[in-house]
């Protein structure tokens, strides 16, 4: 999940200043799920700003705003309100942003939308970082919490010297120490030994930006 944030509508409003016309855009996904625009926040966004005099022309909500191919369909049968846009306002996260803006080229995209971590939700309104997308999962090793993450200092051993009797991060006491939850998995688990292997740097070197991945598909084996 992209967890995100709704700008502040004032925000909103100095970055659509020179626009008249707005067409909306939420997405079903993520943004629907942290209430930045989804069908209510969408509905609202058009309240707000035909209440401070722009015209909208029309709103919709992707099932997920960084499908290519969903946008391209959708986009298409909204076509005519997108036309007379001046802008399109994105609340989605940056991916839904960009995948609409390479699709429109000639319309701006006009962001509404801070993302903020990939996270896990806890429950409405409550998220948390677990992964930052690293490019070699190593959860085997620390029975699926990552330190890379939930370590402040993201380190690889630990823990260090600071944390606290109460198994506190030196670095935000309000947060458990991630090495000794990993160490009170391991323990709990049987797999203390784990704690006595050293991991290697990762090797930052292969995470190049942008990060692309491409699969094929296993071709589908003919019928007798
Ligand atoms: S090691 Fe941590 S950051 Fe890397 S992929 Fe696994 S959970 Fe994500
Ligand atoms: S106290 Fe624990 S979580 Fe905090 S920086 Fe040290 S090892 Fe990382």
């Amino acid at each position: 999940m992209i967890i995100q944030k709704q700008k502040p509508f004032e925000k909103i409003q100095e970055i659509l200043q020179e626009y008249e016309k707005i067409f909306i855009a939420g997405c079903a996904d993520c943004a629907t799920t942290c209430k930045t625009g989804g069908e209510d926040e969408v509905a609202e966004m058009k309240t707000r700003l035909e209440g401070i005099g722009k015209t909208v022309t029309g709103t919709v909500v992707y099932d997920t705003a960084c499908l290519l191919g969903e946008v391209r369909k959708t986009t298409a049968e909204n076509q005519a309100a997108v036309d007379q846009a001046d802008a399109i306002l994105v609340l989605a996260c940056g991916n839904g942003v960009q995948t609409i803006g390479d699709h429109l080229e000639s319309k701006p995209v006009i962001p509404g939308v801070d993302p903020l971590f990939i996270g896990e939700v806890i429950r409405a309104g409550k998220y948390e970082e677990k992964c930052q997308a690293c490019g070699e999962c190593i959860l085997d090793l620390t029975d699926g919490i990552c330190p890379l993450t939930r370590c402040p200092k993201g380190l690889l051993n630990g823990p260090c010297g600071g944390y606290t009797k109460d198994g506190k991060c030196e670095v935000d006491p309000d947060k458990d120490c991630a090495w000794i939850l990993i160490y009170e998995r391991l323990k709990e688990r049987g797999h203390l030994d784990k704690m006595r292997q050293i991991l290697p740097p990762k090797d930052y070197s292969e995470l190049h930006r942008p990060r692309r991945h491409m699969w094929e598909r296993p071709e589908k084996k003919k019928k007798a």
